[in-house]
């Protein structure tokens, strides 16, 4: 129990490379959306800064407009005019940037994945800042995510501060250690970092290649607050197996560095208000989710001769972290124990995508298997609704969302002990876990036979004890995953940063 009082209105500016639903590739977009709603209920104001893509989804912006205000940035050596877009994005008032630069770095039709991304962030993270001094906003706090808005955090302390944008704290969020950014040291140069300054080992320096620098260390070093996305990946990237080269850093800067699970956005979550499904149901009406079960099998061309016949799903971006191995064979698996198997994914990899569309013709016209392999938040809702199990066999999981998700509409969850999976998953039969959590079907090593065992067990369940599956589909309907603790603690993080930094200022 925190004896810093929680400071009432604070005024944060989240700087982020995505936001659900407008731009968003993964769980990065729905933190930040998910995260910032909450807080602006709890009365604090709250902004977003955004690149302006062209590939956003437009229609959920609401009033749009160009403001009378240009904003210039360095990059290059050069100065760069910026047109600085307001807009409203789930009632959260957003700032888009775009760069009058000959690059056009957003305006590629997709959001990562080009050969100029680390220009294209450390652009976007500069022009923020001068955004935030030129409009002469004093933010109590800045929140960046991720490699693409790291660079954030050494700007704002050797550029920004000294220029007069002084009133905030920095918070980071590593919402997966995988994805660190690095590039060689004098790429830094650009955004105007100074290379002889941060490629130094206690600074920016890659801590595997002396002449590369890493935007999410230097995140690590320069934020006041560093946090990840559940608490045991937090113990995880402390190991060398699950640091992937920041484990040292991350243990030297323990000291400011905590793991939050996750929430889910229960407003935009939420299967009795669901407009994409067939018919809203809720825990205590289980026969509209049967019927969302129906409807789905029809729309995709599955048989639907069996109501009680399993359906097993998965939704993901189809990438090593996912145990891509153990999707392909869990389709296999469920087809031997009599259950349908839908997967919704698409890879950035060529390969893993090929290999998926390979299988996905082999079952083109099956009964019981459908591979769809795109991006589809649509056909998400409706498989997460018709889904009685869902599984999540990855390798490593920062948190995971499409568990907490799957829940929520009464699907349950099979998932490996990893990362925020293991915060989340809780197996019906660990006598470790007290009753009233249990709510899935978990399994400690990433290989197949772990994953059959969790499998076979929750068939088992589902076809031996009917009416006590029932109780656990309700059960973790009503389980609370939404923002309110998580946030509440950020909440925390943010209000104890300042006060600290007040009371070095009073000395
Ligand atoms: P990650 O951030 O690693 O991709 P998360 O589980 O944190 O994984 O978040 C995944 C989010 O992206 C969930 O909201 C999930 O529903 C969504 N998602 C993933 N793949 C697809 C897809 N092919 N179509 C629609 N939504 C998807």
């Amino acid at each position: 129990i925190s004896k810093v009082p929680i400071s009432p209105g604070l005024y944060i500016v989240h700087i982020a490379a995505e936001m659900a639903p407008i731009a968003k590739v993964g769980g990065l977009g729905d933190v930040v959306t998910g995260l910032s709603k909450t807080l602006q209920k709890r009365g604090h104001l709250v902004e977003i800064i955004l690149p302006k893509y062209d590939c956003m989804q437009y229609d959920r912006i609401h009033d749009l407009k160009a403001l009378d205000f240009v904003v210039e940035s360095s990059f290059d050596g050069k100065q760069f005019k910026n047109k600085i877009w307001v807009g409203t994005v789930e009632g959260l008032p957003v700032y888009f940037i775009e760069p009058l630069h000959p690059s056009n770095f957003f305006w590629r039709g997709k959001f990562y994945g080009e050969p100029d991304d680390f220009k294209r962030f450390s652009y976007f993270s500069r022009a923020a800042l001068e955004l935030l001094l030129r409009a002469g906003k004093k933010p109590d706090i800045i929140h960046c995510h991720d490699w693409q808005t790291a660079f954030v955090a050494p700007l704002y302390w050797d550029l920004y501060a000294p220029r007069g944008l002084n009133s905030a704290r920095i918070c980071f969020t590593c919402h997966n250690f995988e994805y660190q950014g690095t590039a060689p040291a004098s790429e830094m140069a650009s955004c105007g970092l100074d290379v002889q300054q941060l490629n130094r080992p206690d600074r920016m320096q890659d801590n595997t290649s002396r002449d590369r620098v890493n935007p999410v260390k230097g995140a690590v070093v320069f934020s006041n607050i560093v946090t990840t996305v559940s608490p045991t990946y937090a113990q995880e990237v402390r190991t060398a197996e699950g640091g992937k080269g920041l484990h040292t850093t991350v243990n030297l800067h323990s000291k400011k560095f905590v793991g939050i699970l996750n929430g889910i956005d229960t407003g935009a979550w939420n299967p009795a208000a669901d407009t994409f499904l067939e018919i809203q149901y809720s825990a205590t009406d289980l026969l509209g989710k049967a019927e969302n079960k129906s409807a789905l099998r029809k729309q995709l061309g599955l048989s639907h001769a069996n109501s009680r016949q399993p359906l097993v799903s998965c939704i993901t971006r189809l990438v090593p972290q996912k145990g891509v191995h153990l999707i392909r064979h869990a389709i296999y698996r469920t087809m031997e124990l009599g259950g349908q198997f839908i997967l919704l994914g698409s890879s950035p990899l060529s390969h893993i995508q090929e290999e998926f569309e390979g299988i996905a013709k082999q079952f083109e016209h099956h009964d019981h298997v459908r591979l769809i392999l795109k991006y589809d938040e649509s056909l998400s809702r409706r498989i997460y609704a018709a889904s009685d199990m869902f599984i999540v066999p990855s390798i490593f999981e920062p948190c995971g969302l499409t568990q907490m998700i799957a829940m929520r509409y009464g699907s349950i969850p099979i998932a490996r002990k990893t990362g925020g999976l293991n915060d989340s998953v809780f197996d019906i039969n660990d006598d470790t876990i007290p009753l009233q959590f249990r709510n899935g079907f978990t399994f400690a090593n990433a290989d197949e036979q772990g994953l059959n065992r969790a499998l076979e067990r929750a068939f088992n369940h589902y076809r031996s004890h009917p009416v006590s599956w029932q109780e656990l589909v309700q059960k973790v309907m009503n389980l609370d995953f939404s923002w309110d603790s998580s946030a509440s603690q950020y909440e925390e993080l943010y209000s104890k940063s300042i006060a600290r930094a007040r009371s070095f200022h009073r000395t």
